[in-house]
C-alpha cells in the first residue's frame, strides 16, 4: 500500500506524454508552481550493504501540477535548469530535506542526499546558502550530501570547482551521480571533492541478465576497488532484485538504494519504515 498513486508517471511512455503535455506551458507554470508550493518531496533509502541498516535518504523532487496530476522530475527539472528556476527551486529542496533531517533525527541524525542541478553548481549563492540552510536548521553539515552529476563537472575548471571543494572542506559530502554513463576520465577523480560514487542504474540491469553481462561485472569489480584505493565509498543504483543486490554486495559496493528496498515515499511513511526513531 506504500506506494499506492507513486511512481505511476515512470510506468507511462515519457514521449508521448511529453507531447502531449505542452512544454511551454509546463515551464510558464515553474514559478507560480512554486509560490502555490506545488512541488513535493519524496525520500528513498539508502541501505548499508554490510548489514542492511539505513544509512541516508535522496530528497525526489515531484510536482503535484493543478491540471495534469503528479508529474516526475525527469519532466520538469530540465525546464527548470533551462530558465534558471532551478535555483529557487534547488533552495526550496535543500531547505525541505534539512529541514526533514532533522525531524527525523532524534539523537542519531539520518544523512539527506540532495541532487543539484549544473545551473546551481555554478551559481555564486550556492556556498552561502548551503551554510545558511544548514545553520539555521541546527544541521550538521555532514548529515548533507550534495549529487552531482559527472557530466555537470566535465570540463570544469579549478574555479569553477571551487564551490565544490568549499563545501566539501566543512564537511559536506559530494557524490558523483550516474557514474559511468558520461565520459568518465577516471583520472579526473583525483581532482574532484568527490566522496561517494554512485554507480548508474544502467550497471546494475546489467547484472539482473542470466549470467550477469560479463563487461558489467568487470567493470562494476573495476570502479569498486579504484574508488576504494582513493578512498571513495560506492553506492548502487536502481536495485531492484535480491539477485542484484547479491551480486554488489560481493563486488564490495557499500551502499545500495532501489525499489528492492524501498520505492521513493512521503516523509511520513519514510519516517514509519526507515527513520531512526521511527
Ligand atoms: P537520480 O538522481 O539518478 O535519482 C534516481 C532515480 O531513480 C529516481 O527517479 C528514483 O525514483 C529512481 N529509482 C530509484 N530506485 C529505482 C529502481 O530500483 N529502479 C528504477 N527503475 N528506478 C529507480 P526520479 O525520482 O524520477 O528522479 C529522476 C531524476 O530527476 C533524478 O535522477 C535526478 O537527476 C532528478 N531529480 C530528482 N529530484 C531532484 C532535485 O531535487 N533537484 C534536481 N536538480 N534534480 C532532481
Ligand atoms: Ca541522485
Ligand atoms: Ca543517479
Ligand atoms: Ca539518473
Amino acid at each position: 500500500a506504500k506506494d499506492a498513486g507513486g511512481n505511476r508517471y515512470e510506468l507511462a511512455d515519457p514521449d508521448s506524454e511529453a507531447r502531449a503535455i505542452d512544454r511551454h506551458s509546463l515551464t510558464n507554470r515553474l514559478p507560480a508552481a512554486l509560490e502555490r508550493d506545488e512541488f513535493f518531496l519524496e525520500y528513498q533509502p539508502l541501505i548499508r550493504m554490510s548489514d542492511g541498516r539505513v544509512d541516508g535518504a535522496e530528497a525526489l523532487v515531484r510536482w503535484k501540477h493543478p491540471v495534469h496530476g503528479r508529474l516526475g522530475p525527469d519532466r520538469f527539472i530540465p525546464l527548470a535548469e533551462h530558465t534558471g528556476l532551478i535555483v529557487p527551486l534547488g533552495r526550496w529542496v535543500l531547505e525541505q530535506a534539512v529541514a526533514q533531517t532533522c525531524a527525523w533525527s532524534d539523537g542519531d541524525p539520518l544523512r539527506v542526499n540532495v541532487n543539484l542541478s549544473p545551473r546551481q553548481l555554478h551559481h555564486p549563492d550556492l556556498v552561502p546558502d548551503t551554510i545558511a540552510v544548514l545553520e539555521s536548521a541546527g544541521v550538521e553539515p555532514s548529515s548533507l550530501c550534495l549529487e552531482v552529476t559527472e557530466s555537470a563537472l566535465i570540463g570544469a575548471d579549478e574555479d569553477e570547482l571551487k564551490p565544490l571543494w568549499q563545501l566539501a572542506e566543512i564537511g559536506v559530502d559530494i557524490a558523483l551521480d550516474d557514474f559511468g554513463t558520461g565520459y568518465s576520465n577516471l583520472a579526473n577523480l583525483r581532482k574532484l571533492p568527490a566522496t561517494t560514487l554512485k554507480l548508474d542504474r544502467s550497471f546494475t540491469q546489467g547484472l539482473q541478465q542470466h549470467p550477469a553481462d560479463p563487461v558489467d561485472l568487470t567493470f562494476v569489480e573495476g570502479i569498486v576497488s579504484l574508488a576504494h584505493a582513493l578512498g571513495l565509498a560506492v553506492t548502487v543504483e536502481g536495485v531492484e532484485t535480491e539477485s542484484q543486490a547479491d551480486q554488489l554486495r560481493d563486488l564490495g559496493c557499500d551502499t545500495a538504494q532501489g525499489w528492492y528496498y524501498a520505492r521513493p515515499s512521503s516523509p511520513g511513511e519514510f519516517a514509519k519504515d526507515w527513520a531512526p526513531t521511527g
